[in-house]
Order: structure tokens, then C-alpha cells, then sequence
């Protein structure tokens, strides 16, 4: 079975190793971007299922990388999932996030629980999705 592609676009590195353990236990395979313009090429270039997305990036922020993707001219980018990883839980952060494009978000720091719950709502992982087309 052919994992889930996850592109994580994060700069921290610690917060990318956490998730790629977490995400990787789980049987998705993970594309690892560390910056925001890198992250929307590699979005445009491979085929990806989700977007887990920090919004404090070295070039363009989060913000942007939500919008550019939203209207990237690969139209799957309309539609494709993003969880925006926000460094504060201000509530300004979380609604500019949500304007942007972004469908969900979270706030760091990352919760393991909150993060598989947050990806599977969107990607069941291969598990969770055979034990459905048993029913
Ligand atoms: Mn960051």
C-alpha cells in the first residue's frame, strides 16, 4: 500500500524531525520543505495529499504560501487540505490563517494527538482505511 504524501513547509527543525517521526509511525511519507518558496514548488511539482504548513517562515510566511497555492495555475492546490501550524495562538493568527486559505490550524507547540487527529480527519491513514471498506 502506497502511503499519503504529507508536505511539511517548516524551518524549525525540530518541530520537522517530531513530525516526521509521528507521521512516518503512521505509514504516511512525509516531503519536507524549509522554506516557503520551496514548499509551494514542491507542491506544483509532486503529488501531494496535504499540506501541514508554519506560518513563520525565512521568505514568504505561511500567509502567502496558503494563498499561492490556492491560486497556483496546478488547480488540485484549490482543494488540497492545508493545516496551518500557527507559533501563537493569538486569534488574529488563527483567522488570517483560515482568510488565507488554510483549512484548519494548530497551535505549537505541536500536540502528537491533536496532529494524527488533525491529519486523518483529512487523509485516513491505511489502517483506519481498510478497516473501513471491511464495513
Ligand atoms: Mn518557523
Amino acid at each position: 500500500m502506497v502511503g499519503k504524501t504529507v508536505l511539511y513547509i517548516e524551518d524549525n527543525p525540530d518541530n520537522m524531525t517530531l513530525v516526521k517521526r509521528v507521521l512516518e509511525s503512521r505509514g504516511y511519507f512525509l516531503l519536507q520543505a524549509t522554506n516557503g518558496l520551496s514548499g509551494v514548488a514542491f507542491a506544483e511539482e509532486q503529488d501531494v495529499d496535504l499540506v501541514l504548513l508554519d506560518i513563520n517562515l525565512p521568505d514568504i510566511d505561511g500567509y502567502e504560501v496558503a494563498h499561492r497555492l490556492r491560486h497556483s495555475s496546478k488547480h488540485a492546490l484549490a482543494y488540497i487540505p492545508i493545516i496551518a501550524i500557527t507559533a501563537n495562538a493569538l486569534k488574529g493568527d488563527a483567522e488570517k490563517a483560515l482568510a488565507a486559505g488554510c483549512d484548519v490550524y494548530m497551535s505549537k507547540p505541536i500536540n502528537i494527538r491533536e496532529l494524527w487527529a488533525r491529519v486523518e480527519a483529512f487523509l485516513p491513514s491505511s489502517e483506519e482505511k481498510s478497516q473501513q471498506n471491511e464495513v
